[in-house]
């Protein structure tokens, strides 16, 4: 037996012991009694032309050709509409040919990361906090997740960090943003900085050195924000997306990699993705879905709902004197734990049935994450939990 694989089975995530413990204790004092906030669990439903065009591709196409096997990378009419809706977005040039799709972000990322690494010697960074399964995807292909702090006051990159951190080793660098677990937007005077550095170590270390950049809350923004497009800041930029989030179906499992034709060696990556798919067994995303995505590409749930939550939230969490960074996008607040231990605050808030994540597993201590895709009421009901656990320090 694979005595890692056996240890990743058996040690599930922080994230996933809470939700199941939210689960139980639900069934012991009843739902309306316990303050979710452990999961990235979409609250709000899909736009309702997903479920139309869901009912219309099952009713009126052939079920054989519905449910059937597609491409490997997937069906060209997706891949073409995903092209062309970056294209009118983002004012560029893609095509059939540089979109793979996927079983959702964690597939793509899965596949870039195979795709990539060609050594155990290879290093690919991450910036805390940072979304705990990337150590778990980068170590199953052999190398090593080097985690490098972001700028603990407003959680943006450290590029001063960043640049002590890249060797000859560097094959890559994950980017989330807006972020899972702090809400920050990337803004793009850093991205510019980041590109300059990057460029300049590519230069010095004669290889290239990829933005993988994961994005499954691109458009879960807020204040009429908007997440730059990296790849026109930064050349060798390869993009994991995700429908998970933006139209509410995480448990769908669709999402695509666009490998940009402004990579030089575009089609050699995009061809050691169809590998890398292929070896992983993960090849033709769930065919209804890539259906629906061919006229639904451009469509979200409504993000407003999500703006409401973040409002409430930080308002009511700041006027009780929690501190936590002010949340651009996604739908988390990481907010400064009461001691020093974010475990130990973590079990006191559990004896308020508030259920939040503590930040270690996010590679950065002190702070927990509250997933607040959950309902406006349970929202208001839960501020007066925060205000005892707050007395209680
Ligand atoms: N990346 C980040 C930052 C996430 O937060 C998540 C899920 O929560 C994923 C990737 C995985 O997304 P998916 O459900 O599309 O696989």
């Amino acid at each position: 037996m694979n005595e890692k694989m056996i240890d990743l089975g058996n040690n599930r995530s922080i994230i996933r012991e809470l939700f199941e413990f939210s689960k139980k204790r639900k069934q012991e004092i009843g739902a309306q009694n316990v303050f979710d906030f452990s999961i990235g669990n979409p609250s709000i439903p899909p736009a309702e032309q997903v479920t139309k065009v869901l009912i219309e591709l099952l009713n009126e196409e052939d079920p054989c050709s519905l449910h059937g096997y597609t491409s490997a990378q997937g069906d060209i009419e997706v891949r073409k509409e995903i092209a062309e809706d970056l294209n009118r977005r983002y004012q560029t040039t893609y095509s059939e040919n540089e979109i793979y799709m996927t079983c959702g972000a964690a597939a793509s990322l899965c596949i870039v990361f195979r795709a990539l690494v060609d050594s155990v010697k290879d290093e690919i960074l991450a910036i805390a906090p940072y979304f705990t399964e990337y150590k778990v995807f980068v170590e199953s292909t052999g190398a090593t997740l080097k985690v490098v702090s972001a700028d603990t006051t407003t959680f943006d990159l450290n590029i001063k960090e960043l640049e002590k951190n890249i060797t000859p080793n560097t094959k890559g660098i994950i980017i989330n943003s807006p972020n899972n677990p702090s809400g920050v937007i990337i803004p793009e005077k850093t991205l510019q900085s980041l590109a300059k550095l990057l460029n300049k170590k590519q230069k010095e270390y004669q290889h290239p050195i990829y933005i993988i950049s994961d994005e499954p809350y691109r458009e879960i923004v807020y204040d009429h924000r908007v997440v730059p497009h990296i790849p026109s800041i930064y050349t060798n930029t390869i993009i994991c997306y995700s429908y998970s989030k933006s139209l509410s179906l995480p448990g769908e499992r669709i999402g695509y990699i666009l490998v940009p034709n402004t990579i030089p060696n575009h089609q050699e990556i995009y061809a050691a993705c169809i590998g890398a798919g292929r070896a992983y067994g993960y090849v033709c995303a769930p065919s209804l879905f890539q259906k629906m995505i061919v006229k639904c590409a451009s469509l979200t749930s409504d993000m407003t709902i999500y703006e409401q939550n973040r409002n409430l939230l930080y308002e009511g969490l700041t006027k009780l004197g929690y501190e936590c960074v002010y949340p651009q996008g996604a739908f988390y607040l990481f907010v400064k734990s009461l001691e020093p231990d974010a475990n130990r605050f973590m079990e006191r808030a559990k004896s308020f049935n508030i259920i939040l994540v503590p930040s270690d597993s996010f590679g950065v201590k002190g702070y927990v994450r509250i997933a607040y895709c959950v309902s406006k009421d349970t929202i208001i009901r839960s501020l007066p939990q925060f205000e005892k656990l707050m007395k209680s320090y």
